[in-house]
């Protein structure tokens, strides 16, 4: 019998003394530092010191950058090179892969939904802008992830399925150019989870992990955007678990739930949730078939026979 695998967990946090502290105590591995001024050089020397001082208990994998894609006709060259910027102090952190959002903050006011050739258009720009950087950052250790945004149909319809993010990211073609999937945006868009992962294949680099109730009618796609702990919204983590395993996926998990300040009541629910159901999983696939056929928790608690049923 195998023994279960685990995998490395890491939190998005602010970086502070009392987060990595409280992350490691948790059974963190990786921390996602939040809200670093890449324009601070006194603030980057403080983190440095912090992370060093904790490398041999938690490492840093991922960082949040903020939107530079104003409008959908961004100035190509001056983003690059703030991008680049950013990520060569990143990589002097340790930070292996950094995010962005591939939307621009400001969107036209469309009179019959988004027009896919002013979309076109944006994603070869940004085809452009990331071929520019990579050839910067190359061989800097550091990398950079485009993250898929919520399907909304009204304003914005482009780069939010794993086939867009894959069809961008392999036009650029470069290794530090990768896809970050943040789980809660995947049933929003009314999309799978496990789909999403299969179609992301080896360009999956980072998650943001977290769960989310769907989308509810009415409400702006982000008020739907929850980001509450793994296993509390209706993502089936353990189809999750099997399509990671598909696509060969061995980086550190990472989740984005709670508040980014102080998320440490997230954190322990995601990472308690998280190696219950690596546990369950495992355990199913001892004992060969899993309950219901093999698509998790769900279908085990439905498989269960009704009184009279029979
Ligand atoms: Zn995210």
């Amino acid at each position: 019998m195998n023994a279960p695998c685990f995998r490395p967990l890491g939190m998005y946090c602010n970086l502070s003394e009392e987060s990595l502290e409280e992350l490691v105590r948790i059974g963190f591995t990786h921390i996602c530092a939040g809200g670093i001024d890449w324009e601070n050089d006194e603030e980057l020397r403080k983190a440095r010191s912090l992370l060093k001082a904790w490398s041999e208990h938690i490492q840093p994998y991922s960082v949040h950058y903020s939107c530079l894609f104003n409008s959908l006709d961004f100035p190509v060259d001056e983003v690059a090179d703030r991008l680049s910027e950013w990520m060569l102090k990143a990589a002097t952190l340790g930070i292996r892969w950094g995010v962005i959002h591939p939307r621009p903050g400001a969107l036209p006011d469309w009179r019959n939904g988004p027009e896919p050739q002013v979309l076109q258009a944006f994603e070869d720009r940004l085809v452009t802008c990331l071929e520019k950087v990579a050839q910067r950052t190359c061989s800097s250790g550091t990398g950079l992830s485009l993250e898929n945004d919520i399907w909304d149909r009204r304003v914005w319809n482009w780069l939010c399925t794993g086939k867009d993010l894959k069809r961008v990211v392999s036009r650029v073609g470069a290794k530090n150019i990768g896809i970050c999937l943040d789980m809660g945006h995947v049933p929003i868009s009314g999309l799978d989870p496990a789909a999403t992962i299969l179609e992301m294949g080896e360009y999956l680099v980072d998650t943001h992990f977290n769960d989310s109730f769907g989308y509810f009618p009415g409400r702006t796609v982000w008020d739907c955007d929850v980001h509450i702990p793994i296993g509390l919204g209706m993502v089936n983590w353990v189809e999750v678990m099997d399509a990671l395993e598909a696509i060969g996926f061995t980086h550190p998990i990472c989740f984005e739930a709670g508040s980014q300040v102080y998320p440490h009541d997230a954190a322990r629910i995601c990472f308690s949730n998280w190696r219950a159901i690596e546990l369950a999983r495992w355990r199913w696939d001892c004992f060969g078939n899993r309950p219901g056929g093999g698509t998790g928790p769900r279908a085990a608690h439905t498989s269960i026979p009704r009184p009279g049923s029979e």
